[in-house]
């Protein structure tokens, strides 16, 4: 499903010497993955996940979405590939804060202009147990709830694939179990393919697939 060969990112540190953040990376994840991306900070995490979906542009190398290279997409195909295809859940949930729990789940379907069908994001909503939240707003609710929040948003266009930054990293050893949990149900009952960045090594036993990175390169892939 997505792959890269080559893979490097550069960047100017302090605007003089010139760091590799990124070095030389070649990976195919399948479609149904369960991929966990770990290893300590600084390791080029972030980066790495920002490259695999777009966010970020490679010094030198390609990544490629079924085989069409990311970086060689127009503006417009760019888009369409952020809006139907991927799905993104962030450390700090990124919700906003004057909607309602059902208006920012259905945030990226108002933003394609597409209709709402309300069964559906109830659907959404129920897998991802916020449905009695539907007309909350984010300050009413915890933080494992928002990060729920935030997770229905990512899936409410159906994507192929979700990724997420530390998206346990500001909840308790209890709240941040409860969110994996539901991410291996998204993952084995939509079929949705989950690229997760962690470095909490007990949510290791949730991965079909673990790569460990050290000083920008992959030191461990191993499936379990
Ligand atoms: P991780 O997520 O594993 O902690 P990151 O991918 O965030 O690692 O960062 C890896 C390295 O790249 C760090 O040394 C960081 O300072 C550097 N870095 C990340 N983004 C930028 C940027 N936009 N400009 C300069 N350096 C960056
Ligand atoms: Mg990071």
């Amino acid at each position: 499903m997505i792959s890269c060969v080559n893979l490097t990112k550069k960047y100017l540190e302090n605007n003089k010497n010139e760091i590799t953040v990124i070095d030389n990376i070649s990976l195919t994840i399948k479609t149904g993955e369960f991929l966990i991306i770990t290893g300590p900070s600084g390791s080029g995490k972030t980066t790495f996940l920002y490259l695999l979906s777009g966010l970020e542009t490679p010094s030198i190398g390609n990544v490629y979405f079924n085989k069409q290279d990311i970086n060689e997409m127009s503006n417009k195909q760019k888009w369409q590939f952020r809006q139907n295809e991927i799905g993104f859940v962030f450390q700090n949930y990124h919700l906003i804060p004057t909607l309602n729990v059902f208006d920012n789940v259905c945030l990226p379907l108002l933003i394609k202009n597409e209709k709402i069908d309300i069964e559906k994001v109830n659907r959404i909503l129920s897998l991802t147990k916020i449905l009695d939240k539907a007309k909350s707003y984010p300050e009413q609710l915890s933080g494992g709830m928002q990060q729920r929040v935030a997770i229905a948003r990512s899936l409410i266009h159906e994507p192929k694939v979700v990724f997420g930054d530390e998206p346990t990293g500001n909840l308790d050893k209890n709240k941040a179990e409860e969110i994996m949990q539901l991410f291996k149900k998204i993952n084995q009952e939509l079929k949705t393919t989950i690229v997760l960045v962690t470095h909490n090594l007990n949510h290791l036993t949730y991965a079909t697939r673990i790569i460990e990175l050290a000083n920008a390169r992959i030191i461990k892939d191993v499936r379990v």
